[in-house]
């Protein structure tokens, strides 16, 4: 990227950190004011488009994707240090939900409402907001922007962006293809740099409509307070702790084959990552033995090698987040049984890897199972029954994903019915969604209306009644 006379920052493969992967502009206030005027200049024009019309430039920009996909996931990998395979899975997801939300967004209409007075016709029209910001993250630095810009762009509004500090060239491929596309310009702006500096003014500037943000719970909660000085509409896609319940009746090799997957893809660290299993004592050895063996035979290595099930973790302030939780869990007395360890041994030496870890014995108020780690650490948790399970896994701040793993439908409906969270699963693991369904936390884990399915763009839309005398 070019950054003119500006400063930049840069950024290292979190698997080899003396690669530097690129430098970057580190945008100013005045850029940032820059890009919310041009996209407050490109909103009367972008508006007035027919939606089949914006949904024509939007295809343009999903058959670029699609064409891109491999050249993307490459920096995803450069940058996150998920392996490619995970890399390419984010970009079909994000393909997914492109191509739903595009449908969507030409399926946004209001209705005609019988009113009391004679001669009177009435009805409702759906308008966009104005300017939205967009906030997204390093963990899913291409989906997460796709699953927020596309739904608002769809519905009439023009967006600025802040990508991650992390993971600023996946948010530079990704802005690229709305050029290449020939988007008109002001559509789509993108910032890079400080969260707490343009991110901030993203969020206190009265241009701005809607803020649509996901990241940590800290970060959120602050958006949200100063949201509220100017009535900003938010959607906050927050932190979780996401518990996968195994009950006596479990088919207990599906249950591990998911609790493996979701807890160490992508190094634990997807929002809806498994963090804390809650299993019934009966169950405890056999699902631990074989959980404790699958979790053996993952390979840690570099994104780009073939046989690595886990890459490295992303930067340096995750790797020492990450470790000083082990040793966390370790002085609260919960039992390490697998894992723990930086890996140094060549050719690790110079990255943020570490060994996927499982603590057990690990009671429901210690730290490691009350706070998000984000890591590749979990912890088991051992109870006498359901009511208990349920109790134990609510009894956190965080309302992301559950799963429960039972072959009785009595328990699956009690846990269902009782689990507080955005969405949750039965016999599957927590990280599963399709791009349909509203994808969004409660409690602290969320704000506002979820992503995704048809919340996904009612959240970019504000609601006119109109009152017509006509006789
Ligand atoms: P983060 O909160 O540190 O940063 C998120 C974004 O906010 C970044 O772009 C950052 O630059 C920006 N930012 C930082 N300070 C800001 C400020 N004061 N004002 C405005 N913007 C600011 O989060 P992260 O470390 O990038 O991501 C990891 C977190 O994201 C985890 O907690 C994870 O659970 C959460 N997450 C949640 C979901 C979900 O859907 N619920 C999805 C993915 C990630």
């Amino acid at each position: 990227m070019d950054a003119g006379t500006r400063d930049t920052f840069e950024q290292r493969n979190p698997s080899r950190l003396s690669e530097v992967t690129g430098l970057f502009p580190l945008s100013s206030k005045e850029d940032t004011v820059f890009a919310i005027e041009a996209a407050q200049s490109a909103f009367l024009k972008w508006k007035a488009l027919s939606p089949f019309t914006r949904a024509k430039y939007l295809k343009k920009v999903l058959a670029l994707m699609i064409g891109r996909r491999e050249e993307i996931a490459k920096i995803i990998t450069l940058e996150n240090g998920k392996i490619v395979p995970d890399s390419l899975g984010e970009i079909d997801s994000a393909i997914a939900e492109m191509e739903f939300q595009i449908n969507e967004g030409i399926r946004v209409f209001g209705e005609t409402i019988p009113v009391t007075i004679d001669g009177v016709f009435a009805y409702t029209i759906k308008e966009p907001l104005g300017v939205v910001s967009v906030i997204s993250p390093w963990n899913f630095p291409f989906n997460v922007p796709v699953r927020k810009i596309i739904p608002a762009l769809m519905a009439g509004n023009t967006c600025v962006f802040k990508p991650a500090s992390l993971t600023p060239q996946t948010g530079y491929m990704f802005t690229k293809l709305f050029d290449d596309a020939g988007v008109p310009p002001g559509v789509l702006n993108m910032i890079t740099g400080s969260g707490s500096i343009v991110g901030n003014l993203l969020v206190t500037d009265p241009r701005i409509k809607a803020i649509s943000f996901t990241g940590s719970t800290e970060v959120g909660m602050g958006i949200h307070k100063k949201a509220a000085v100017h009535a900003t509409r938010t959607q906050l896609e927050l932190g979780g702790k996401n518990a996968a319940v195994i009950l006596e009746d479990a088919d207990i090799e599906l249950a591990v084959k998911a609790v493996a997957r979701a807890a160490f893809a992508c190094s634990g660290q997807w929002c809806t990552s498994t963090s804390r299993v809650i299993v019934v004592k009966k169950v405890a050895k056999e699902f631990t033995d074989k959980l404790v063996k699958a979790t053996k035979e993952i390979i840690v290595g570099d994104g780009f090698d073939q046989n690595a099930g886990m890459g490295p973790v992303c930067g340096t302030d995750q790797f020492e987040n990450i470790m000083r939780y082990i040793e966390i869990g370790k002085k609260e007395g919960a039992t390490l049984l697998t894992g723990g360890n930086i890996i140094k041994n060549n050719p690790f030496e110079e990255g943020c890897f570490i060994e996927p870890t499982i603590f057990s014995n690990v009671k429901p108020d210690m730290k490691i199972a009350q706070e998000e780690i984000f890591g590749p650490v979990l912890s088991l948790i051992p109870v006498e029954n359901l009511e208990e399970a349920i109790a134990v896994s609510n009894g956190i701040i965080y309302g992301l994903s559950s799963s429960v793993f039972t072959n009785n439908l009595k328990h699956a409906m009690t846990f269902i019915n009782q689990t507080e969270v955005g969405f949750t699963h039965v016999n599957l693991m927590t990280s599963l969604k399709e791009p349909q369904l509203p994808f969004g936390g409660i409690k602290e884990s969320g704000v506002g209306l979820p992503e995704a399915g048809k919340t996904g763009i009612e959240f970019f839309i504000k609601y006119k009644s109109v009152y017509m005398k006509y006789n």
